[in-house]
């Protein structure tokens, strides 16, 4: 009986490996804390609160120091109502301070991982990656400081660091984004080989991967980029992605067509939800084709006809 002993722990040790490394088993979606919060509303102590105000600091509602105190860690204060009526001016919600089902529908949904507004002491503020604030006309929006490519002839590769199933789907897809952006602008835009120092690098990447911006997992954020000109462009290697989009799926080449979007120097557009720079896309919607602002955006960033 004794040799029979090891084996069946090496295969226990094999079971236990292989489940360790599933990332569905591992990881909870994104936002999954947002299910108990509904209809809370200031002077409330509930789990998850604390969770909020991280994903609010996250998109430039809420600074770190006004919410690391203890005695606040999941009470609903008086910072936090604010900054919830922030985020519901942002997305022109009716405007209550309170964790409302029409603010929490979209809290939940997956969105950009671009911040909407960029405080000074957050990582992408060293980027100058700042929501230009005084846009009394247009919807469409720039980055602080109106960062844009001083050439218009961009080349693209690829890097991932992790591998997923839609990496062969990428190229085609970014492809097909690009040529969106390069038909209503001066771009023009060429894939290099990955040995080539290419002006952008698009990837797959999960969690943290080295630009101060970790990934989340599954849901939550699904893809970032940087504005002119650093030319990054990573997709979060936890989502399903997909380029014909099932109902819990990612549609790769809308996504792509966003984030170039802000490598060109658009940020987001809070007012059209029909919008390509709009923040949110729901799982398995599809938008590939660039709405009138968008277009308006790109031409006046670089000085073009409208
Ligand atoms: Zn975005
Ligand atoms: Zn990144």
């Amino acid at each position: 009986m004794a040799p029979q002993i090891p084996i069946l722990g090496a295969i226990l040790l094999l079971i236990v490996t292989l489940s360790s490394i599933d990332p569905t088993e591992s990881k909870q979606p994104a936002f999954k804390f947002m299910n108990q919060l509904q209809g809370c509303h200031k002077g409330q102590k509930v789990s998850g609160i604390h969770q909020l105000k991280q994903y609010l600091e996250r998109f430039g509602y809420l600074s770190n120091a006004s919410y690391n105190h203890p005695n606040q860690y999941d009470l609903f204060d008086d910072v936090l109502e604010s900054a919830v009526k922030s985020y519901q001016q942002f997305y022109h919600l009716q405007v209550t301070g309170t964790l409302n089902s029409e603010t929490m529908k979209l809290m939940t949904m997956p969105r950009c991982g671009v911040p909407d507004i960029v405080k000074e002491n957050h990582p992408h503020s060293h980027y100058h990656h700042n929501r230009k604030l005084i846009h009394a006309v247009s919807r469409y929006a720039f980055f602080n400081g109106n960062p844009r490519w001083a050439k218009s002839m961009l080349t693209y590769t690829f890097f991932s660091s992790v591998s997923v199933p839609a990496a062969q789907s990428l190229s085609s897809a970014c492809a097909r984004a690009f040529q969106k952006w390069a038909n209503v602008s001066n771009f023009t835009f060429q894939e290099v080989a990955q040995s080539s120092k290419a002006d952008i690098v698009i990837g797959f990447h999960v969690g943290d991967h080295g630009d101060g911006i970790p990934f989340d997992g599954p849901g939550g954020f699904t893809a970032h980029a940087f504005a002119p000109s650093i030319g990054l462009l990573h997709f979060d290697g936890d989502e399903n992605w997909n380029t014909n989009p099932g109902p819990n799926q990612m549609d790769l080449e809308s996504i792509a067509l966003h984030e170039i979007g802000h490598v060109l120097g658009l940020q987001h557009d809070d007012t059209v939800p029909d919008a390509v720079m709009y923040s949110i896309l729901n799982y398995g919607n599809v938008k590939r084709n660039l709405h009138p602002d968008d277009i308006a955006g790109i031409r006046a960033l670089y000085g073009l006809q409208p």
